[in-house]
């Protein structure tokens, strides 16, 4: 009897209550030979008509015809059982028949190649070889520590296979002079090649290769490891489940998706994904499954995004009034470029709207986004409502107020400034002023989210620097008025296009990219530490033509203390090599009271000094013109978007600007290709991209709170291509039938649905 994919016993646990399309055939047979000869005939016969029956032996034979639902717990899976059930959703999160074929496998390996031992590289990641064992021994005394076989191809070569474990179980089983089949990791042992703990299978078992030879590697875990689930006994698992289930697999994208995009079937990917006929059809098989996991996002966040304009209301800031007017014709300092223009004129557009403006606003350090979020704020403040700027540090938010403070000096608009060093005297009195709508403008830090502080009709929030804010955080600001303010976020990272469509996919995006006139690109250099002498030498030339120069310090939380050391004998000597009184050495870290840092900052940002020693804190938005030189000590601790940030802060004059990254001798392949990357281009974008591609994207700006990007299949680093035609064919779906109303897009519209339940809602993360 071929074998039932459900066990009887748990068959009617299984079945009864959730069976679904179920066809029941009794048939009685006259005889007591007839029955017996029937028992043997039918169920081959019957069986390739209804892949799944059950049989009772009891003088009637029922057939009966399962579709196994997906939703059928894991547990009752042939070969599982409670325990390896409990074990997989606590490993894996595979609960259900749906999650184990949802476990895609995250590599193949050819199985019908056989390597020589001679042409067997020991940097491979897996081969595999045919040969027999002509020796195995046990080392060590009464209970054997290892075991040690020496396997010898076809070719007559030979290599060590060691175990550590199982001894007792390989002496029992190998058996000297027969054929199997290793596969596993090659490696050197005493200049000798080796292979440890490899995966062994008699060759004349082995006999029935693979189709297509092609063999899906499972993700797993120790724990599972442990319990005999590895990778191979997932995969029979999926073999089990997959016929089963697969004939419920529709299609969840509309034919002329499938046909445009090249596309397979979803069953035909579901099979192929798992058990390839070979190459080309994997490849298609993978395209197929990514394409629809991207199309689903983009299809949930143009979904969001459409009813939050149903649902929310925006303000709407319809006069173009005194404050911008005025200020627009006699106070602007400088031309805006046309990139500032055109991005005013954008988010103009939207708060004009009558929706809720929700804008990302991206420009590389320096390209003048500051200015951008005052004139917005003026647009707010001419219809009558108030706005904030938040920024992520005390340091950049006095800074914003000051610059702020200077632009509107001749207008009439009360700013206030709000972090959490201000005085509590203060505070009181700034509540009562932006409760009764005395304060225009507020600049602050996170403590404007604080509860304490109410406002009498806030209309916009701009958030600057906005990868430094949670995303709960954000969301808080939502609150601080009755009907939604609108929210223009601010980064100066610039996000790569594909992330920024999937994260923020459902936000609107404004690009500066266009710096202000005049502006030199920096040099950059890659020194090594061995140099500093020389690097001090090149910073006395350019104080002496006036300039003033930074010096970066790394500083992270886990090596804080060794940083603050690092950071201290990095200022000593720069003072023992900038004696005053002909120099002044400035120094700012984070474990300096706010006032004193502000007191160095404010000796720096007049030119008091020429040399200021910090931190990162200077990392974010800080502006100081004349400062011309940007030195990094140990770059190689940073990351491309933090040296990015940090170069900023110089080429904001007119003069031409350095960055210099010290570096030790010895440094990672990976931290060279940041400082050459560094080294090559000023463009931020460029850099975002690089650094994506050696970070990957779970690092970057805290996305992994937002769940945005867990994929299960997709890459969205390696998938720009097919992110983009996904984007583009739900964007046609929104633009030509935004409720999903064709037939064509039913399938559509219910899958949608259902990725919509599942995933949690970030609708309201701006
Ligand atoms: P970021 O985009 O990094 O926040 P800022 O807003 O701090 O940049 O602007 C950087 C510098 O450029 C500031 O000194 C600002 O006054 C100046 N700036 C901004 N826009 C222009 C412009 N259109 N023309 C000349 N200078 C400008
Ligand atoms: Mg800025």
């Amino acid at each position: 009897m071929p074998p039932c994919t459900i066990s009887p016993k748990s068959f009617s646990r299984a079945c009864p209550p959730r069976t679904r399309g179920v066809g029941l055939y009794a048939v009685l047979l006259p005889t007591p030979l007839a029955w017996l000869r029937g028992v043997a005939a039918i169920p081959h016969a019957v069986h390739s008509f209804f892949p799944q029956y059950f049989v009772s032996t009891r003088g009637l034979i029922f057939f009966v015809s399962v579709a196994l639902p997906l939703d059928t717990p894991i547990e009752f899976l042939k070969g599982v059982g409670p325990t390896r059930a409990a074990l997989l959703t606590q490993e894996l999160h595979i609960r259900t028949v749906e999650d184990l074929v949802h476990h895609f496998p995250f590599r193949h390996i050819d199985r019908s190649q056989f390597y020589a031992i001679r042409d067997v590289d020991p940097d491979a990641a897996l081969v595999q070889i045919k040969g027999k064992f002509i020796r195995l021994d046990s080392i060590g005394d009464k209970r054997a520590t290892r075991m040690v076989g020496v396997f010898q191809d076809e070719q007559g070569d030979v290599m060590e296979v060691v175990w550590f474990r199982g001894i007792t179980w390989i002496k029992k089983s190998i058996v000297t002079n027969e054929a199997y089949v290793l596969f596993g990791k090659p490696g050197i042992y005493r200049n000798k090649l080796q292979m440890t703990h490899p995966e062994i299978e008699k060759a004349s078992e082995f006999a029935k290769p693979l189709k297509g030879g092609l063999e899906g590697v499972y993700a797993t875990t120790e724990k599972l490891k442990a319990r005999k689930i590895d990778s191979r006994a997932l995969r029979k698992l999926i073999q089990t489940a997959l016929p089963e289930v697969i004939g419920t697999y529709k299609d969840t994208l509309p034919a002329y998706v499938i046909k445009r995009q090249q596309l397979l079937s979803k069953a035909a990917a579901m099979q192929h994904i798992h058990f390839p006929a070979d190459t080309s059809l994997l490849a298609a098989a993978e395209r197929t499954l990514k394409f629809e996991e991207l199309f689903y996002v983009q299809m949930r966040l143009l979904k969001v995004r459409a009813n939050r304009n149903e649902t929310v209301k925006g303000l709407v800031f319809e006069a173009i009034g005194e404050h911008f007017n005025t200020f627009y014709n006699q106070h602007l300092p400088f031309p805006l470029t046309n990139a500032q223009k055109r991005v005013i004129k954008e988010i103009r557009k939207d708060m004009g709207s009558g929706m809720q403006m929700n804008r990302l606003l991206q420009g590389d350090v320096g390209s003048g986004k500051t200015i951008v979020a005052l004139i917005c704020a003026l647009i707010a403040i001419d219809n009558g409502y108030q706005a904030t700027i938040m920024a992520p540090t005390e340091i950049l938010a006095q800074q914003h107020y000051a610059s702020l403070f200077e632009l509107l000096a001749e207008m009439h608009i009360n700013v206030a400034l709000l972090t959490g060093s201000s005085k509590s005297a203060y505070r009181k009195k700034l509540h009562a002023g932006l409760e009764n709508g005395q304060i225009h403008l507020l600049i602050g830090t996170h403590a404007l989210l604080e509860d304490k502080v109410k406002f009498h009709n806030l209309g916009l929030v701009v958030i600057d620097e906005q990868h430094r804010f949670g995303v709960a955080q954000r969301s808080k600001l939502w609150k601080k008025n009755t009907r939604p303010p609108h929210i223009l976020v601010m980064t100066a990272t610039p996000i790569p296009r594909t992330l920024a469509m999937t994260v923020y996919g459902d936000l609107e995006v404004s690009i500066i990219d266009e710096l202000p006139p005049g502006r030199k690109s920096i040099k950059t250099v890659h020194r090594f530490d061995s140099h500093r002498l020389q690097v001090f030498g090149f910073m006395k030339e350019e104080i002496k033509k006036g300039r003033q120069v930074y010096v970066v310090y790394p500083l992270i939380e886990e090596s804080a203390k060794m940083d603050y050391k690092d950071l201290m004998d990095g200022y000593e000597s720069i003072v023992r090599a900038f004696p005053q009184p002909e120099y002044q050495v400035a120094i700012v870290h984070g474990k300096m009271k706010p006032e004193d840092k502000d007191y160095e900052m404010q000796r720096f940002a007049e030119g008091k000094c020429q040399i200021m020693v910090a931190t990162t804190v200077i990392e974010v938005g800080v502006n100081v013109p004349n400062a011309s030189v940007m030195i990094i000590e140990s770059a190689e601790r940073f990351g491309l978007s933090q040296l990015h940030q940090l170069r900023g802060r110089v080429g904001r004059g007119a003069d031409q600007s350095f960055c210099i990254l010290m570096t030790g001798n010895k440094l990672s392949n990976e931290a060279r290709s940041r400082m050459s990357t560094m080294v090559e281009t000023n463009d931020g974008f460029r850099i975002s991209e690089v650094d994506l591609k050696l970070r990957g994207p779970g690092d970057i700006m805290g996305t992994q709170q937002s769940g945005a990007l867990n994929f299960s299949i997709a890459d969205i680093v390696r998938d720009t291509e097919l992110l983009d035609a996904a984007r583009e064919e739900a964007s046609y779906i929104y633009d030509n039938d935004p409720k999903l109303e064709h037939p064509s897009l039913q399938p559509v519209k219910l899958h949608l649905q259902q990725v919509m339940m599942r995933m949690p809602n970030w609708a309201r993360i701006s």
